[in-house]
């Protein structure tokens, strides 16, 4: 029976709304994490949106679903939008799809979440925390036939004593080619002028056209380098020069498997399994802003299980084994760029202009400028995607807002999109914030903001009976900036009024609470500042390789660029905003899904000074005239509640 598919006659506008999100999780369990789903009944269930990583607890799951019937197991994997049910029947899954699929709930956060169901083979371990596939990589095996793979390794005459012709080095760990183009491996770079005589050799010339018809890529490329390992060798993590090479690179391997790191500059590293004779193809953010490379061994880890010939070697303890390394060729083929590289990933774009990082700084004038730089315009430049991903309110602020009397005058600084402006009815809150592009959206929001400066708020001392400041004394850059901020607050404030400040914890962990930062939830976005999947640079991605990149260099007292949903090792840091496509759309409740239809875009930097525990009351403490009535951790961030004496 096709459980999906048998209402699907006539349907109501919600239902075909439903329908679509369904499918939408679905698409995203299968592309993001591996999971595949079926469409006739089984004993387990995915459950998307209901996973930890979501906000939803073992507690408020289990008995849902034990309701529906004895629940064998309820896998929860960590940071997670989503859980695997096994029911002892399929029977009792049955009826846990027919009465939980759709059905809402509230998270642990107080967010409301719909449940979306697919019956599955099996909660599969392998795929829990399994990564999914860099987006842009393919893998397409037997590609080519054992004679044809013969043919073309009998082809390369290594012995061939090449001047001018077929360029031709032996690397410290490899045998190395050219064709079409001769690569320079000094600054990873084709001399675009100087084509090699010959071009590609005709047997190539014949399988490219072959894939070009067959769909497998998509341009012709017009260099050739062929790479030979022996077991034991590999080849450093790298990017190819983006600005020596076009978006597509296929590489062909040959004679013996192998295995291929790939790395995201988040940290996300995948091994990927390239079978013998198989195409790899690397296209977008896989070609533009993933690492690959080789470790060198004589044994790679593999999957055991025989249906697993290519692809991503999971962490299964329960299926893995070795495999002896032979000694590999590939054809790797690609298409010398022409005009510059416009690419979306400006951060690792040897071809995109970038400005040094900035360095940490040393007067009121630098501090200034580098706030201007690294908070105010990123924050304008951001704020569209900024603020549809700022929806849920903090508990803590949302109950010291309401705690206040009614007909209370409140001075949101740094407003953000408003998030806080309506919580409270009975306050008149008004809204402040550095950005313009921020307090337009508040103005749609028909919330009361201007524009303006936390260190000069145009508003009469005294008049404010409470103020909240939230994430945003940790932008200023010197302990005096931040000081000044603190008491540009208790100006607004009357005798008696009362000030609540959060600011960024340097400590991501304090007394067993980890932050929802830390935990890694890439999905419900508004509940931390910074959950997004924002990348951070590794100043080192590139490095010497077949295919290119480039050093970077300088180390001043540069500052670190942190690595998100990781602690903090410096206090002053650039933190990683991954600007997306479609900007604000989207920014349903749902978020399971929600992710997949936007575009990676550029990323922007934003300077914060976090603070260690106990430095925020010390900065409150240097002025006179207030007193603290509160401090706390909460979720990765430390609170005063101040009150003007
Ligand atoms: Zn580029
Ligand atoms: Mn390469």
């Amino acid at each position: 029976m096709d459980i999906r598919h048998q209402s699907n006659l006539k349907l109501s506008k919600t239902e075909k709304k439903f329908l679509r999100k369904q499918n939408k999780a679905r698409n995203t369990l299968l592309r993001h994490e591996g999971i595949e789903t079926v469409s006739y009944a089984t004993q387990s269930l995915v459950i998307a949106n209901g996973g930890l990583g979501n906000g939803v607890s073992r507690k408020q799951l289990l008995p849902l679903f034990q309701g529906c019937g004895t629940v064998d197991a309820l896998l929860m994997p960590p940071n997670k939008p989503y859980s695997f049910v096994t029911y002892e029947t399929t029977e009792e899954a049955r009826n846990a799809y027919v009465a939980l699929h759709g059905k809402e709930i509230v998270g642990d956060l107080g967010q409301k979440i719909i449940l979306y169901l697919n019956f599955v083979e099996k909660a599969q371990w392998k795929a829990l925390g399994l990564p999914g596939l860099p987006p842009g990589l393919l893998v397409v095996e037997e590609i080519i036939s054992s004679e044809e793979e013969k043919m073309l390794l009998e082809s390369i005459n290594w012995e061939e004593n090449t001047d001018n012709k077929n360029c031709q080095k032996s690397l410290k760990h490899r045998r190395v080619k050219h064709f079409g183009y001769e690569f320079h491996y000094e600054n990873n770079h084709v001399d675009i002028d100087k084509p090699l005589p010959g071009g590609l050799p005709d047997i190539c010339e014949h399988m490219l056209e072959k894939w070009l018809k067959e769909g497998y890529i998509k341009h012709k490329p017009d260099q050739l380098t062929i790479n030979q390992y022996e077991p034991g060798h590999g080849i450093p993590a790298h990017i190819d020069t983006h600005s020596a090479f076009e978006d597509e690179i296929v590489s062909l391997s040959l004679g013996s498997e192998i295995v291929m790191d790939f790395k995201h500059p988040d940290g996300v590293s995948v091994q990927v399994m390239l079978p013998r004779r198989s195409l790899l193809v690397m296209t977008g953010e896989c070609r533009y802003l993933w690492t690959h490379g080789i470790t060198p061994r004589k044994f790679d880890t593999v999957q055991a299980s025989e249906h697993y010939r290519s692809g991503i070697i999971t962490s299964d303890i329960g299926d893995l084994t070795l495999s002896k390394r032979g000694v590999r060729t590939s054809f790797t083929f690609r298409k010398v760029r022409r005009t510059p590289c416009n690419c979306n990933y400006s951060l690792v774009c040897d071809g995109q202009s970038k400005e040094r990082p900035p360095s940490f700084p040393e007067s009121d004038r630098e501090a200034s400028r580098l706030e201007q730089e690294y908070v105010h315009r990123v924050y304008e430049e951001i704020a569209g995607h900024f603020s549809s991903t700022r929806h849920t309110p903090w508990p803590r602020i949302v109950e010291f807002l309401k705690a206040l009397p009614s007909g209370s005058v409140v001075a949101d600084i740094g407003c953000g999109n408003g998030k806080y402006l309506g919580i409270n009815k009975e306050l008149y809150m008004i809204g402040c914030d550095r950005s313009e592009n921020l307090v337009a959206i508040c103005r749609e929001r028909q919330f009361q903001a201007f524009v303006g400066d936390a260190l000069a708020v145009p508003v009469r001392s005294g008049s404010c009976d409470a103020c909240i400041s939230i994430a945003v004394i940790h932008h200023f850059a010197t302990a005096e900036r931040r000081v000044a901020a603190i008491q540009e607050l208790v100006r607004l404030l009357r005798p008696g009024g009362t000030a609540l400040i959060y600011v960024w914890a340097m400590e991501q962990e304090y007394n067993n609470q980890k932050s929802k930062y830390l935990r890694g939830n890439g999905i419900s976005q508004g509940t931390r500042e910074e959950i997004t999947s924002a990348t951070s640079a590794s100043p080192s991605l590139n490095d010497v390789q077949e295919g290119g990149g480039k050093s970077s260099g300088g180390t001043r007292s540069e500052l670190p660029i942190h690595t998100n949903r990781t602690s903090f090792h410096s206090q002053d840091v650039l933190v990683p905003w991954h600007l997306k496509g479609n900007p604000g759309k989207d920014k349903a409740t749902v978020p399971f899904g929600s992710t997949e239809a936007q575009k990676p875009g550029p990323i922007c930097h934003r300077y914060y000074h976090v603070f260690c525990g106990g430095e925020l009351e010390a900065a409150c403490q240097t002025l006179g005239n207030v007193s603290i009535l509160k401090s706390y951790y909460d979720q990765g961030n430390w609170c005063v509640i101040l009150q003007r004496g």
